[in-house]
Parts: C-alpha cells; structure tokens; sequence
C-alpha cells in the first residue's frame, strides 16, 4: 500500500489572551489592551492587534511596552481562567481531528485523516474555525498543508482570522520568497551568518551552495535545506503531552516567614534545573504554586526574556512571584509551595538562551 498523504492544520488563536480579555470585558474592544506586564520588571504576556499595530509585541518588557503605547489598557493575565479556555478549545480539535499535538495553550497540529480529493481542505479548514469561534467566541488562523512545517507557516500567513490552504504543487512558490528567519530553527544569530553569507530568503537557502551552507549551519544544513525544499517528515505526535516540570512540597505546618518560602523555591527551582539538565531541555516560563492553611490555592507564572535551564534564573522569577503575592497579604501562612517550569524546548536559538 502506498504512504497515504495526511492532511494537516496548524491552528493558532489570534492573541489569544487579549482577545479573551476583549471577549469578556466589551470595554476593552476595540482599544490596545497588554495582558501581563505587572510591576517595574513585569513583562507583556500578550498584546491585543490594536496594541500591536504601536510595535507592542509579547515577551517585551512592560516599560517599553507603555512607551511605545501610553493610552493602552494594561490588564493582569488569569492563566487559570485562559487554561479553562484552552481546554474548550481543545475539545473542538479533539472533535475534527484524527491526532492532536498541542503546542502551547493556544496553539495546535492537527492531522485532519487522509486527504480526500473530493473534499476541499478549504472547506474543511472553514468548520473548523467556525467551531471553535461557536465554542469560545474567539478567532484562530489556520494552516492547512500536507506538512507540519508549511502547516505552520500558512497559519501566520493572513493572521488575524486567516485561513490559508498551500497545496504541494505550490509549496515552492509560497516558501522561496519567505525570510529565512521564517524558518523554525532559524533564530537570530543563525539568521545572522546567513545574512552575512548573503543568503536572505527560502529561496535562497533552498538554491545555496553546500559549502556555504555547512559553513553557516554545521551539522543541520542538511535539514534546514530539506525544510527550504519543503520537506518535512514530521507526522503530527499525539503522544507529546502538554510538558512541564515541577516540584511540589507540603508541610504539616504553615510557613509564614517569606525567607522560608524563598528557601524552599530555591531547593525546588534547582531540582527542576536538575531534571531541566537531565532531559537536554531548556524552559521559557517558570510558575509558582502556593497553597494558604485555608486552602486556596494562587498559582503563578512568569515568562522569561529566553530560554534556561540555570536553577539561579528559576529562583529568582518565583521567587519574585512570592514576593509580589506577600506584598498583598497582610499575615503569610503557607501550607504547600510548588515551583515549575513549562515552555519546555529541546534546541532553542543560542541567542535566546539566558
Ligand atoms: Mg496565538
């Protein structure tokens, strides 16, 4: 029997946290509207379009986000509330695909079956965003394509609210004119040596000379000039669960000095380094889980400006968490203390390693 082709989605919701800001408070419509960014070093967790069209983008630091966008609403992120979201979200993919890999809360592959020549992937791509926007109220961009890899990239090719189907035969003309830096793996400094090596576009890197290319890339030119070439053997992995790492303890008294709390994070953020080390990967978030005598529990996050694996980072973030949710408490009583990470990757750009 022959390898059946598949047909794949990349499914992205536009802005995902904003827009579920905006959904819920009808004010915020319409206005540049930044999740995150709590504090003097807080950063943008998720920028509305109309914020972005001002250069806001997430990841930035808050105070540069306000310059850039003084009369944007800043809003506190509620990772809870967007998790509860996501898995709606998820409920919907789950529905119209035959295998799910999630990428992070809003984002996802699908493999959609076999592909039908009967059916048009338009068509299908369509039902798609139409139920997850009767499921949640919110746009997402697709992709469609027979590759994760042109998947991907047709999904942020008319974001937002796009849909964007690249049959084989077109595959060539939709990638050569791309920037290299569109390529997954192409981070900054490798975008750098192609530059330098003259090598702007897909095209480019697709036609470049081996030599040129081993130069610029080592060991994964092949690759990169498989994926310029369109190639991308990937199939859609269902068996990657949602990753994250964490470390948990409970104590069968409350804590109620800060210092003891940032001790026991400092033990946690370097067993999570550890096993952070031990798996070769790298975590863009660090959360924080604290549970009161009373039982209710706070949990959260913090994304970082890269990727890191140093327990000495992990601590600080958390522990700059516990500290901004003590200054709101007016007696600190903690029963159990939960330091983890998420945003886990394998082999991010060097250049954004912390
Ligand atoms: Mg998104």
């Amino acid at each position: 029997m022959v390898n059946q082709r598949r047909l794949i989605a990349h499914v992205d919701m536009d802005a995902f946290f904003a827009s579920v800001e905006q959904r819920d408070r009808p004010d915020l419509r319409g206005r540049p509207v930044i999740v995150g960014g709590d504090g003097a070093r807080g950063v943008v967790a998720a920028a509305s379009y109309e914020a972005r069209r001002y250069g806001v983008r997430s990841a930035m630091p808050a105070a540069r986000a306000r310059r850039l966008c003084p009369h944007a609403v800043f809003v506190r992120a509620r990772h809870a509330h967007y998790r509860e979201v996501s898995e709606a979200i998820f409920e919907v993919f789950a529905a119209h695909a035959e295998r799910v890999e999630g990428l992070s809360l809003d984002e996802a592959y699908l493999d959609l079956g076999p592909f039908d020549p009967a059916i048009l992937p338009a068509a299908i791509g369509r039902r798609l965003k139409q139920a997850v926007f009767d499921a949640t109220g919110l746009t997402a961009s697709v992709g469609l394509a027979g590759t994760k890899l042109i998947a991907k990239l047709a999904s942020d090719y008319d974001k937002p609210d796009g849909l964007t189907w690249v049959p084989d035969e077109t595959v060539q003309r939709f990638l050569d004119p791309l920037p290299i830096r569109r390529l997954p793996g192409i981070g900054p400094s490798t975008a750098g040596r192609l530059h330098d090596a003259g090598i702007f576009t897909v095209g480019q890197l697709r036609q470049g000379p081996e030599s040129l290319l081993s130069q610029a890339l080592g060991r994964q030119a092949g690759t990169f000039r498989q994926r310029a070439a369109g190639i991308d053997p990937r199939p859609v992995d269902d068996r990657r669960v949602r990753r994250s790492i964490s470390q948990e303890s409970t104590f069968s008294e409350d804590l109620h000095e800060l210092a003891a709390i940032e001790e026991v994070i400092r033990t946690q953020a370097a067993a999570c380094a550890r096993r952070l080390r031990e798996r070769s990967l790298y975590a863009r978030t660090v959360h924080l889980k604290l549970r009161s005598g009373g039982f209710s529990t706070l949990t959260r996050s913090q994304s970082l400006d890269g990727y890191t694996r140093n327990a000495e980072t992990v601590a600080e973030a958390a522990c700059a968490l516990a500290r901004a949710w003590a200054g709101y408490q007016s007696r600190i009583g903690v029963r159990l203390i939960g330091t983890g990470v998420s945003g886990l990757e394998g082999q991010p750009d060097p250049g954004q390693i912390l």
